[in-house]
């Protein structure tokens, strides 16, 4: 059993470890993957993929920024939080309806997104133009 954890660093590595380091978020840029144990101290893995509709870093060469939240809900510490320059910033723990909303509302945004890749891919040149202006991007609600 470890503390819960108010700080993390970013390792960059190619292949995330089997043994986790509390306090560490392993950054595999090669696999588009990251892993951490969850900052509330339960040891689970919390694995947050990157991609357009999943998580995305920001780093200055120091300090690592995550976004979304994280939000270990399947998981049963429950835990919320974001990763913010190297901080854990905890978050209000949502109740189930919250949960199964936002679990809707990130649905849909996949669907969204991939609606969109798959329209586009016929005619990717012309993807910046008139396009563009015509969507908004959506806020996500944490
Ligand atoms: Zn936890």
């Amino acid at each position: 059993m470890i503390g819960r954890v108010d700080s993390i660093r970013p390792e960059f590595v190619e292949f995330i470890p089997d043994r986790l380091e509390p306090g560490v978020l392993y950054v595999s840029l090669e696999y588009k993957s990251m892993a951490h144990l969850c900052c509330c101290g339960c040891g689970r893995k919390v694995v947050t993929p990157l991609s357009p509709t999943g998580w995305r870093i920001t780093f200055d060469g120091r300090a690592i920024t995550i976004c979304p939240s994280v939000g270990n809900w399947q998981k049963d510490c429950k835990s919320h939080y974001l990763i913010i320059q190297n901080r854990v910033r905890w978050a209000r723990r949502w109740s189930d309806d919250e949960i199964a909303s936002g679990l809707e509302h990130d649905r849909q945004i996949k669907q969204d997104y991939y609606d969109e890749s798959a329209s586009s891919d016929s005619g990717a040149s012309q993807k910046s133009g008139t396009h563009a202006g015509t969507k908004k991007p959506r806020k996500r609600r944490w």
